[in-house]
């Protein structure tokens, strides 16, 4: 038959949206979505809803007018869509399979494009993937994943480890971010690279949030000014977490206004916190603070209208300190501007004497990076507190 090529598409955020703000709202998001998608794939493709909220786009032509299309859709769904008072950004993964029309089996077509799809999804969303047979492998490995992630949560195999926020003034520890480990049954103990992906895709990522902020261990939260999390944006969207979050500190003894809530640049431009969503959780006296500053979109721009109190500065610039005459120049423009707003700095990342000592020359008052310490466990974190081994043989290097 005359040669096409088939798209599969799967929206980035729509579970989200319907479990957070409503199944209106999901269904609003797919008609706007229908109709973008439409006019990507032009007059001659055919677009079907093959459930939920996953589409297939049958596109006439070789492979790369299939690509072309696909790219265009994804510029497409890059827009926000107004949803009452929020504005989300759809976005989607999209697999390719091209040549379609040498496939007998139209099962078989749709398996494979979904398999680029779900490829495209791994490889960070928001992009197209094209089919090869090797992908075959990693969905088999992905499948038994996702069976053991729901069974960690049935059975509370999360945990988390601490990392010290140290004053760059005095070298005291002024608090922890706590970050997420699994405690696999065969695999040994997960870093959060192999399951936050994952979590994220199966709609999990608020629920595991929730178990390290009920993980907060005892006794540490009179000391300090900082307890930080860190919060998804699928958790962040959740009208509830500010109540949870409060009820948290206030269950481990935490003054609220030292639990700080970290969400991703991509969070804060993916969801309109004008909404409210940063407002409520102000109220509930917690404080927001911008993750990874700098990794993504780093509007400054966006920054001076968020009501955060925070920044941290991600840890790809501050490895470049030392060696890198421009990403001095960025990094003290970041920490000037950050004092400047008022906000809280945090620098990430820390492994050299010298980055410190740059960082400091900078004025940025907070740091935390393996120069100090790694992530470390509850135990290990209250000995560190004791014992406030920088304080005394400040400044280091
Ligand atoms: P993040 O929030 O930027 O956390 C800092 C990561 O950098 C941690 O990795 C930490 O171990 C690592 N790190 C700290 N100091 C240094 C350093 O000096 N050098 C280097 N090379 N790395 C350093 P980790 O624990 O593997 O966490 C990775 C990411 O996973 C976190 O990045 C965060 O985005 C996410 N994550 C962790 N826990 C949670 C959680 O409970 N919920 C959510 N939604 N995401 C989490
Ligand atoms: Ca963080
Ligand atoms: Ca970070």
């Amino acid at each position: 038959g005359d040669a096409f090529s088939v798209l599969y598409v799967d929206l980035d955020r729509f579970k989200t949206v319907n479990d957070t703000l409503g199944h209106g709202a999901g269904d609003r998001l797919l008609l706007a979505v229908a109709g973008r998608m439409q006019a990507a794939a032009g007059a001659g493709a055919l677009v079907a809803r093959l459930g939920g909220d996953e589409f297939g786009i049958a596109v006439p032509g070789d492979r790369r007018t299939g690509a072309r299309v696909g790219r265009s859709l994804l510029s497409a769904l890059r827009a926000p869509v107004a949803l009452g008072r929020r504005e989300v950004v759809p976005g989607a993964s999209v697999g390719l399979v091209g040549r379609a029309e040498r496939y007998a089996d139209p099962d078989a077509l749709l398996r494979d494009a979904d398999t680029a799809m779900y490829h495209a999804k791994r490889a960070g969303r928001a992009r197209l993937s094209v089919f090869d047979q090797t992908m075959h492998q990693a969905v088999a490995e992905r499948f038994a994943l996702e069976h053991d992630l729901r069974q960690a949560l049935r059975s509370d195999q999360f945990c988390i480890r601490l990392q010290p926020i140290v004053d760059l003034r005095s070298g005291a520890v002024a608090g922890f971010e706590a970050l997420a480990r699994w405690e696999h049954p065969t695999r040994g103990l997960l870093g959060p690279s192999s399951f936050i992906d994952l979590a994220e895709e199966l709609g999990l990522i608020a629920e595991i949030d929730g178990r390290v902020l009920d993980h907060r261990p005892h006794g540490l939260g009179d000391m300090l000014t900082m307890v930080n999390v860190n919060c998804s944006d699928q958790s962040f969207l959740d009208a509830g977490l500010a109540g949870r979050a409060r009820a948290a500190a206030d269950a481990a003894g935490i003054p609220p206004g030292c639990l700080t809530l970290e969400l991703t640049e991509r969070a804060l431009v993916a969801t309109d916190v004008a909404g409210g969503l940063a407002d409520a959780i102000r109220a509930a006296g917690l404080k927001l603070c911008v993750d990874d500053f700098g990794s993504g979109y780093s509007s400054l721009g966006l920054l001076h209208r968020l009501p955060v109190d925070g920044l941290k500065i991600d840890r790809s610039f501050v490895s470049d300190l030392g060696h890198s005459p421009p990403a001095q120049a960025v990094v003290r423009a970041v920490v000037q501007f950050s004092a400047d707003l008022g906000l809280r700095t945090v620098a990430e990342g820390i492994e050299t004497p010298a980055q410190l000592r740059a960082l400091r020359e900078m004025g940025c008052r907070y740091g935390q990076g393996f120069l100090f310490s790694p992530p470390v466990t509850a135990d290990v974190a209250r000995a560190i507190l004791d014992a406030a081994p920088w304080a005394a043989q400040w400044p280091l290097g």
